[in-house]
């Protein structure tokens, strides 16, 4: 392995470790504490999302900030050594999310990224809380649920791609 930071070596670890990293089990203890129910890696849904919730037809996805390029964010910093390595390898991963999602939302489903970042003791909180206020919101707009401002015929599509912003705003 090359020189790393012992943060960024942490990252590495953390990312080889697969599937249990932390932040996601952060995000599934939640979900499961407040009765949505999921599966894991769906193996037959375009890249094969970390979490699957099939009554909100939503994917949830739980990225490391390193590995998938979080732009404009603290742990998104690269390495000053062998940096055109790091960078082609998170491009990759940037492009791969995308077309991923594209996939998704072209067959219906919803997509929701949470940042590692964003499950931070200071803004955990406010993230879980979020995340379930945006399930319950997809599940009235699925099922149809008119509201004098909500245009019935808004194709889920858009609302996709509207979360997708919201969760990478910060
Ligand atoms: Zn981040």
């Amino acid at each position: 392995m090359d020189k790393l930071t012992p943060e960024q070596r942490h990252r590495c670890m953390a990312s080889i470790k697969g599937k249990d990293t932390k932040p996601e089990m952060l995000v599934r203890k939640f979900l499961w504490r407040r009765g949505f129910r999921y599966r894991l890696n769906h193996p037959r849904l375009p890249g094969k999302p970390d979490i699957v919730l099939r009554k909100y037809r939503t994917c949830i996805f739980v990225n490391g900030c390193f590995w998938h390029g979080h732009e404009g964010c603290g742990l998104f910093v690269m390495p000053k050594t062998r940096t055109e390595f790091w960078q082609s390898k998170v491009n990759r991963n940037r492009g791969r999310d995308k077309r991923v999602k594209q996939e998704l939302a072209n067959m219906g489903w919803h997509s929701i990224t949470i940042w590692e970042c964003q499950l931070k003791p200071s803004s955990r909180d406010m993230t879980l809380e979020s995340l379930a206020y945006t399930l319950n919101k997809i599940f009235l707009l699925n099922h149809g649920a008119k509201t004098y401002n909500t245009p019935v015929q808004e194709p889920a599509v858009k609302v996709a791609e509207e979360r997708t912003e919201y969760w990478s705003e910060r």
